[in-house]
């Protein structure tokens, strides 16, 4: 260790050394969760660059979703005014309590991330914002958390996130593209996506069965679509991939109830007849949603 670390709170680096983390987490009985999506972070190098990356410095705090043992909370306490890390398994909780002792700028709040009221976290622990978001997300709910994230008005600048790499080309793939999907309509819908870099399968204790990347979502101000009502388009857009192999209008008219002549006019009129839903722009999205929003307001 160095001697910059040796004066430093908590663990620090030594929690990417496979050696002392294997011995940390035997000490506490720890065995991981498959199920929690239990990846631990191990490359030494990844964490610096994400608590770099995620913009920080500009914001109240940092909201970190499943800390594990710390690795990347220590790092973020290192340039973050302060830092909340949301942890559902409480086994972990003795593991952090050592690992990041000394770290006065972090708190861990146990709670499912899924479920806890963030509106309400924002406001007591970040004094309403704005804030970031920077986590190595437990994959088995990336989709619906990053949903979560951009469909809440939560005052968010940026989200810095660890994925499956190719969950990383469909999140940042734009609307009207073959890999895009729901989630990527809301990200570009909310934010401007771009893929920071790369992160080998062995920078990870267990090593998963992919690879995986880093992607910043920097919000927007203003989105670059007029939208009539953003929970309504938003579901159009889970609506129209629902079915990903069946035509749009199929989709849309099954996962919305609206009769499928009624949702075929909307997408010939935005210019999209017979389309499937990857063929539709963001602006056709929005022209389609706020068309079906008359629709569905005077059948
Ligand atoms: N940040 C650590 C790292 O990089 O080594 C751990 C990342 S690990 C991929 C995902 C973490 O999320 C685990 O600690 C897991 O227990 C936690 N987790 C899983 N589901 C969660 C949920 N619904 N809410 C909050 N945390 C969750």
């Amino acid at each position: 260790m160095s001697q910059q670390e040796n004066k430093k709170p908590g663990w620090g680096g030594r929690l990417s050394d496979p050696g002392a983390l294997r011995e940390l987490l035997g000490r506490h009985g720890f065995h991981f969760s498959k199920s929690l999506g239990q990846n631990f972070l191990i490359n030494p190098s990844v964490c610096p660059r994400m608590a770099e990356a995620c913009g920080a410095q500009e914001c109240a705090g940092v909201l970190e979703v499943g800390p594990g043992v710390g690795v990347l909370t220590w790092e973020l306490s290192q340039v973050a005014k302060k830092v909340c890390a949301v942890e559902l398994d409480t086994r972990l909780f003795p593991v952090l309590e050592e690992t990041l002792a000394g770290c006065d700028n972090v708190k861990v709040i146990r709670g499912d991330v899924m479920k806890l009221d963030l509106s309400r976290l924002v406001q007591e622990e970040f004094g309403g914002g704005p804030i970031c978001v920077c986590a190595n997300l437990p994959y088995y709910i990336t989709s619906p958390v990053l949903l979560r994230l951009l469909e809440e008005e939560l005052p968010l600048r940026a989200i810095t996130v660890m994925v499956q790499k190719e969950a990383a080309a469909r999140l940042c793939a734009a609307p009207g593209t073959r890999e895009c999907g729901a989630v990527s309509v809301a990200v570009h819908y909310r934010s401007v996506p771009r893929v920071l870099f790369p992160v080998s399968r062995g920078s990870f204790l267990p090593p998963p069965k992919v690879d995986s990347a880093v992607i910043r979502l920097d919000l927007r101000e203003e989105p670059p679509v007029e939208v009539a009502d953003e929970a309504w388009f938003f579901r159009v857009a889970r609506g129209a991939f629902a079915q990903r192999r069946k035509t749009a209008a199929n989709s849309l008219s099954s996962a919305l109830g609206i009769p499928k002549p009624q949702v075929e006019a909307a997408l010939a009129a935005v210019g999209a007849a017979g389309a499937r839903a990857e063929r539709l722009t963001l602006e056709q999205l929005a022209a389609l949603s706020n068309r079906l929003l008359e629709a569905v307001a005077s059948p």
